[in-house]
C-alpha cells in the first residue's frame, strides 16, 4: 500500500520533491488495535509548521518518515471490541492508505448523519475551531461587526456564518479571488467581502467595507491582515489568533507593526488551539448540525481525486489557494 513521506524540509513555499511516494507493508491490527482502509485524508495548514525542524505545540515530522494528520476510512479488520470490520471511523494517520490505528485513537463516526467528509471538515477540526474560536475565545456578542480572514477556507467559511447566524451586524471576509469574494457574499450569505490580492492595502479594502469599525477579527493569516484590523478596531475589541498562514512559507514576513494600538484601546488578543475546546463539541454539533440541515449554513470542500499520491500536490495547492472551504483528498 502507499503512502507519503517527507523527503526534504521545504524552504519557503513546499513543492512535491519535498515528499515522495512510498510502497509500505500493511501491518495487521494486534490486540487492542484497528486496521483502517482510509477513504478521505485531510491537508491543513498546520502540517506546514511540522515540516520545520523546530519545537512547537506538534513534534515535527522526520524525514523519510510517512506523515500524519486527520483521515476518515473504513475498519477492514479488527483486534478491538469496540469496533466492527465496515465501521466508519475518524483517526490521525492519514497519508496513507491503510492505517494501523491503536483503538483508543480512533473515533466511530456516523456515515448516516453526514457525508464522511464533513467530519474532516464542518463537522470536525476545522469546524470546532470557527465554533470555539468566535464564540468563547473572541467572546463573540449579538450586534458585534466580524471580520475574518482566509475567509472561504474551512475555518473562515464557518466563523462567518456562525456571526450572521448568531447576530453579527456585519459580517466582513477577505479571500484571495474574485471568485471567492462572490461565493462569501452570495452563497454564504456574508454581508460584504474583498478580494486582498487587489491593488492597495488591506486597510483600505477594510476601511471601506467597515467606516464604522470592527469589534471582533478571527485572525487566520498574520501580518498585514492582524495590522490593519488592530487599526481599525474599536476600543475594547477582541482578535482571536488561530492562523498566520501569510507567514508559514515566508521567513521575512512580519508585523503587525502597530500592537502599540492595542493598548490604548484596550484590546483582547488571544491565541487559540482547537484541542482546548473539545467540550464544546455537543454544543457545537447540536447547533451548526441543526443549522446545516435547516439549510441555513452551507460547506463547501474541494476533493482532490486520484488518491493518495495526489495528497503532495493538494497540500501545495491549499498553501496557495487553489481550495474552496475544506481540501480533501479522496483514496481508494
Ligand atoms: P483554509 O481552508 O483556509 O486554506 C488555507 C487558505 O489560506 C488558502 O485557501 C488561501 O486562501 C489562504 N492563504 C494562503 N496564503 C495566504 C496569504 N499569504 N494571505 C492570506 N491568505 C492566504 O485552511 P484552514 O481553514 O484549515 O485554516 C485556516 C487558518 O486557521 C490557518 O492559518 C490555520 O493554520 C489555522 N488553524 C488554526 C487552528 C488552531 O487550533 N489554532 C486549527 C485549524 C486551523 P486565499 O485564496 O484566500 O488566499
Amino acid at each position: 500500500a502507499l503512502e507519503i513521506r517527507l523527503a526534504s524540509r521545504p524552504d519557503g513555499y513546499p513543492t512535491e520533491e519535498n515528499f515522495t511516494v512510498a510502497e509500505a507493508n500493511v501491518r495487521p491490527p494486534a490486540d487492542g488495535e484497528v486496521l483502517v482502509r482510509n477513504l478521505y485524508m485531510s491537508v491543513d495548514p498546520y502540517m506546514r509548521g511540522r515540516m520545520n525542524d523546530v519545537k512547537s505545540y506538534v513534534p515535527p515530522f522526520q524525514i523519510g518518515q510517512v506523515l500524519d494528520g486527520g483521515a476518515v476510512g473504513e475498519v477492514v479488520a479488527t483486534g478491538s471490541p469496540e469496533f466492527q470490520v465496515g465501521d466508519t471511523v475518524l483517526h490521525g494517520q492519514g497519508w496513507r492508505e491503510y492505517a494501523t490505528v491503536a483503538a483508543d485513537h480512533v473515533v466511530q463516526v456516523d456515515p448516516d448523519v453526514a457525508p464522511i467528509s464533513a467530519y474532516l471538515g464542518v463537522l470536525g477540526m476545522p469546524g470546532i475551531t470557527a465554533y470555539a474560536g468566535l464564540l468563547r475565545v473572541g467572546e463573540f456578542k449579538e450586534g458585534d461587526v466580524v471580520f475574518v480572514s482566509g475567509a472561504a477556507g474551512a475555518v473562515g467559511a464557518i466563523v462567518g456564518q456562525v456571526a450572521r447566524l448568531r447576530g453579527a451586524s456585519k459580517v466582513i471576509g477577505s479571500a484571495g479571488s474574485a471568485e471567492k469574494v462572490k461565493h462569501l457574499v452570495e452563497d454564504l450569505g456574508f454581508d460584504a467581502a474583498f478580494n486582498y490580492k487587489d491593488e492597495g492595502p488591506v486597510i483600505k479594502h477594510l476601511a471601506e467595507l467597515a467606516p464604522e469599525g470592527i469589534d471582533l477579527y478571527f485572525d487566520n493569516v498574520g501580518g498585514e491582515h492582524l495590522e490593519a484590523a488592530i487599526t481599525l478596531l474599536r476600543p475594547f475589541g477582541h482578535v482571536v489568533l488561530c492562523g498566520a498562514i501569510s507567514q508559514y512559507n515566508d521567513k521575512s514576513a512580519t508585523g503587525p507593526k502597530n500592537l502599540a494600538a492595542a493598548i490604548g484601546k484596550r484590546l483582547t488578543l488571544r491565541g487559540m488551539l482547537a484541542n482546548d475546546h473539545g467540550d464544546l463539541r455537543d454544543e457545537f454539533v447540536r447547533e451548526v448540525g441543526g443549522w446545516i440541515a435547516a439549510g441555513e449554513l452551507r460547506y463547501t470542500e474541494t476533493v482532490v481525486e486520484g488518491g493518495v499520491a495526489k495528497a503532495p500536490s493538494a497540500f501545495v495547492g491549499m498553501l496557495r489557494g487553489e481550495n474552496t472551504g475544506k481540501m480533501l483528498v479522496k483514496l481508494g
